[in-house]
C-alpha cells in the first residue's frame, strides 16, 4: 500500500508559552529521518501519556512533539538490514514523546535498535493492550526473581496500584508463576476483576498511605510498587528479611519519606525499574515472560480499545484515576 500524502497525528505544540496537544495532519516528509518506517496500527494511553496529552506535565523536551510512548505496527520501509517490510514490531519508551516523535501518528520513522520483534503469541492490538505499563510490570517481576527475593508458593507478594495498568499485569504475571499475590487498591469495585487475574487477597490502599513505624510486621516476600511515597515506604517497612520491592511509579507521590532501617536491619532491597532506557536483553526477557505467562483470557479483560479520536478524554480519565487496566488506541 502506498503511504498516503497526509495522515493523522496528535502533536504537542506551544500555545501561549505552554505545551498543548491537538490532532493535526502530517506528511511523510514531516517525519524524522530514522531508518525504519512503521505503519502504526495501535498505540496506548499510559499514565505518562495522560500527563503529556492533558498538558498536566511537561513531558516533551522539545516542541513540536508527536506524543505517545508506545507503538505497535508493521514495517513499511527499512534502511536497516535487521528489519524488512512486513515485520511486526513494538516500540516502548526510548524517549518517544519526550525527545523523539512517538506513537500517536499513523506512520512513524524510528531507529532500528528501538524495535522489538513482536512475539507470535500476540496480535498488534494485544501488544498495545500490554504496552509500556505491562512491559514494565514484566521488568519488575524479572527484577524480583533475578534478585532472588521471591519464590512461588512462599510468602505473599504485594502489588500496589493494582487496578491500574502496571498493577493489573503484575498481578496476572505473578499469579501465573504461583506467587500468592495481595493487591492494594483504593477501588473495592475492582476486587472481582483483580481476583479473576489471580489476586488472592486485598489491602485497602488507604492503610498504606498512613505514616507507620520504620519497621513493621514482616509480611511481604516482595512487592511491585507503582504508587511511590508513603505507600512504597510502608511496603519496604513490611517486607521480610532479604526481600525486595521493585519500584517503578509515582502515581501517588514522587517522595520517599522513609528511613534506611528496612535496608540496613533487614537487608530489604529497593530495586528501581526504568523501562524507557532498559537495554534490549532486558526488554526481550520481559516480552518473553509476557508471551509465556500472560494468559490471553486475562489480557482480554484487561484492556479496552478506543478510537484515536477519544485520546483527549482518555488522558483526562487516566489523570483522574478512572481507568481500570489498560487502554488501547486504534489508529487504523
Ligand atoms: P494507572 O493510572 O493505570 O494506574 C495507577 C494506579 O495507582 C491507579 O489505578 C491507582 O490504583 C493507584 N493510584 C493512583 N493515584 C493514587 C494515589 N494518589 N494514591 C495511591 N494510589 C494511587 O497508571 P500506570 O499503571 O500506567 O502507571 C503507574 C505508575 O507507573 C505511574 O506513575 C507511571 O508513570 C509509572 N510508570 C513507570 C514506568 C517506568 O519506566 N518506571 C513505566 C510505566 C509506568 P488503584 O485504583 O488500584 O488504587
Amino acid at each position: 500500500m502506498p503511504i498516503p500524502n497526509s495522515f493523522d497525528a496528535f502533536v504537542i505544540a506551544e500555545d501561549n508559552g505552554k505545551p498543548k496537544g491537538s490532532f493535526s495532519s502530517l506528511t511523510p516528509a514531516d517525519l524524522p529521518d530514522h531508518e525504519v518506517l512503521v505503519e502504526v496500527a495501535y498505540s496506548t494511553v499510559n499514565y505518562k501519556d495522560g500527563l503529556a496529552a492533558s498538558g498536566k506535565a511537561k513531558i516533551a523536551r522539545k516542541l513540536p512533539m508527536v506524543a505517545g510512548i508506545d507503538l505497535a505496527g508493521t514495517v513499511v520501509e527499512s534502511r536497516s538490514p535487521d528489519w524488512k517490510p512486513g515485520d511486526r514490531v513494538v516500540v516502548n519508551g526510548w524517549g518517544l514523546s519526550e525527545t523523539q516523535w512517538g506513537g500517536y501518528s499513523r506512520y512513524q520513522r524510528v531507529k532500528p535498535e528501538w524495535l522489538i520483534r513482536l512475539p507470535d503469541a500476540f496480535t498488534l492490538e494485544q501488544a498495545m493492550g500490554i504496552g509500556t505499563a505491562g512491559y514494565t510490570a514484566a521488568l519488575c517481576v524479572d527484577a524480583l526473581e533475578r534478585w532472588g527475593a521471591v519464590r512461588p508458593g512462599d510468602r505473599e507478594v504485594l502489588v500496589t496500584g493494582a487496578a491500574g495498568g502496571v498493577g493489573s499485569v503484575a498481578v496476572a504475571l505473578l499469579a501465573k508463576r504461583g506467587y500468592a499475590v495481595t493487591a492494594s487498591t483504593g477501588r473495592p469495585e475492582t476486587h472481582d476483576y483483580l481476583r479473576s487475574l489471580g489476586a488472592g487477597g486485598f489491602i485497602d490502599r488507604a492503610t498504606l498511605l498512613e505514616k507507620g513505624a520504620p519497621l513493621q510486621k514482616e509480611r511481604w516476600a516482595g512487592g511491585v510498587d507503582s504508587v511511590g511515597g508513603m505507600t512504597l515506604v510502608n511496603a519496604l517497612a513490611q517486607t521480610v528479611w532479604g526481600g525486595a520491592v521493585a519500584a517503578c511509579g509515582l502515581a501517588g507521590s514522587a517522595d520517599l519519606p522513609g528511613t534506611v532501617l528496612p535496608h540496613i536491619l533487614r537487608s530489604v532491597a529497593l530495586i528501581g525499574i526504568d523501562s524507557v532506557m532498559a537495554p534490549v536483553d532486558r526488554r526481550a526477557s520481559a516480552w518473553a515472560r509476557l508471551a509465556r505467562d500472560l494468559d490471553p483470557g486475562h489480557l482480554a479483560v484487561m484492556y479496552e480499545v478506543h478510537p484515536f479520536a477519544d485520546l483527549p478524554a482518555l488522558a483526562d480519565r487516566i489523570m483522574a484515576g478512572k481507568i481500570r487496566g489498560r487502554v488501547v488506541l486504534d489508529l487504523t
